[in-house]
């Protein structure tokens, strides 16, 4: 309760913290009245307050012959102590005023309270306006501060937008002082497909892309503006979104799972009218497990729901799609090979990305580079081999070591194969033409059992 609301407390409060200031104007009055100089009001633990004077000043207020205030409590050797009503009083009210304060505080709280219950359907309706102007206003901030556009919402299932951003990506670039890369997303139009597969490397971009949309989408229905040069948005029934592999082990469910009960949610509720983003599904089980998922997932969506779509996958294989889905189109992150490096250029354009580069995104973040040359060779067998299918015969073929000695140098430990044993126990110089020829076929004989 601020001072001056209420004269009471006030003078609780002043008493409680100025104590001491009545003490002395009322030992000053007393001086005054009594012409005694040496009077004093004092403090103990026995009396409390109590007014002292010299003895022989004293002595006529014990018992005095006219009215007088002072009440005689003690006399000493060179001072007489009294006590007055006035004193006491002060004394008292001056030990109380501190809890009388409170329950004071606390009264007028409690009348306020009942006050303000009277006027409750009044005051949450003001509140809710207020509420609504502060969002309002925020989002009236953004807009001119972060050059946001009016979207035009339509009854028309499509969603064009062009020079999307995604304002929070945004933001955080623009804090380190780096541009971002504004991007166009057309889906639902004539002519135009209403599922997009995303494919591109790592770290090009791909959630910022479909999560900038899925914003948009959320803003423009929320009455905003949007991150964006221009937008038309037809109006959405429910907005799905599965993205990043938020583990859920505590509750017992893997990645996997997690990832599966996301998907059927949005196979299960999504509508023509809905507006789906998936950022990459399949990834959690095996290479053909996820493609399966994924492929039945992308012509599900696209056959059945024929939601407007956004769908970042790994799995390239899935861009062939593109010929028999008249819906479906392949859009990829633009990248950028510059001296071994990649660039990521954060451009969505047509088609499918070529690869994958996850080497050069691996080399980026810091791999050891026996691991980087290993991998390298492991890819380009793979390659050649036709994929997949070739692993297993790999795993046999192109063992470690034989790798390892090609690159020269590096070499992981491989005491436990026998023919290597057989080999360091040699002493080429002392074999005779004859032995040399035996230990040939003793070392190719070992190889083969060995396989
Ligand atoms: P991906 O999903 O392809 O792995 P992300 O969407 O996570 O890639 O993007 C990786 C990083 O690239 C982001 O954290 C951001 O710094 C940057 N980035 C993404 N999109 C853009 C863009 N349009 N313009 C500028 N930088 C971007």
């Amino acid at each position: 309760i601020a001072p001056g609301h209420d004269a009471p407390l006030d003078e609780l409060r002043s008493l409680a913290a100025e104590g001491r200031r009545h003490i002395a104007s009322l030992q000053s009055r007393y001086v005054e009245e009594t012409s005694v100089r040496t009077l004093r009001i004092k403090h103990n633990g026995m009396l409390g307050y109590f007014v002292e004077m010299p003895a022989r000043e004293g002595e006529r207020f014990v018992r005095p012959e006219t009215d007088s205030p002072f009440i005689h409590r003690q006399t000493m050797a060179n001072a007489v102590r009294f006590t007055t009503a006035e004193l006491s009083d002060l004394a008292q009210r001056i030990a109380s005023a501190g809890q009388e304060a409170e329950a004071r505080q606390a009264a007028l709280l409690a009348e306020l309270a009942e006050a303000a219950r009277a006027e409750a359907r009044a005051l949450q309706a003001m509140a809710e306006a207020i509420a609504g102007i502060d969002v309002l206003a925020g989002l009236a901030a953004l807009a001119e501060t972060r050059d946001f556009v009016r979207p035009l919402m339509s009854e028309a299932p499509v969603f064009h937008v062009e020079g999307g951003r995604h304002p929070v990506v945004e933001a955080a670039l623009r804090a380190r002082g780096e541009p971002f890369t504004g991007n166009d997303c057309r889906l639902g139009g004539e002519g135009e497909g209403h599922l997009w597969l995303v494919t591109g490397p790592n770290m090009a971009g791909k959630s910022t892309f479909l999560r900038q949309n899925a914003l948009i989408v959320l803003l423009a229905q929320m009455g905003s503006f949007v991150p964006a040069r221009a937008a038309e948005i037809g109006i959405v029934d429910r907005l799905f979104s599965r993205v990043g592999a938020a583990d859920d082990i505590a509750r017992g469910r893997s990645t996997f799972m997690v990832e599966m009960v996301e998907t059927a949610a949005i196979l299960n509720q999504a509508s023509a009218r809905s507006f789906v983003i998936l950022d990459e599904i399949g990834r959690g089980t095996a290479t053909f497990d996820g493609l399966s998922i994924a492929w039945a997932t992308v012509e599900h969506l696209h056959d059945t729901l024929r939601a407007r779509t956004l769908f970042a996958t790994h799995y390239h294989e899935l861009t062939g799609l593109t010929a028999r889905l008249p819906g479906l189109r392949a859009v990829s992150m633009a990248v950028k090979e510059w001296r071994g490096t990649l660039v990521f250029l954060h451009e969505v354009g047509p088609g499918a990305a070529d690869r994958s580069y996850g080497l050069q995104v691996a080399r980026l973040a810091g791999l050891p580079p026996p691991v980087l040359r290993r991998a390298g060779a492991i890819l380009k067998e793979l390659e050649a081999q036709g994929g997949p299918a070739a692993m297993r015969r790999l795993v046999e073929e192109l063992p470690l070591f034989a790798f390892a000695a090609a690159q020269g140098g590096e070499a992981p430990p491989v005491d436990g194969h026998p023919v290597l044993a057989r080999l360091r126990a040699l002493e080429p110089d002392t074999l005779s033409p004859r032995e040399a020829q035996e230990l040939i076929y003793a070392l190719v004989a070992l190889a083969r059992e060995e396989m």
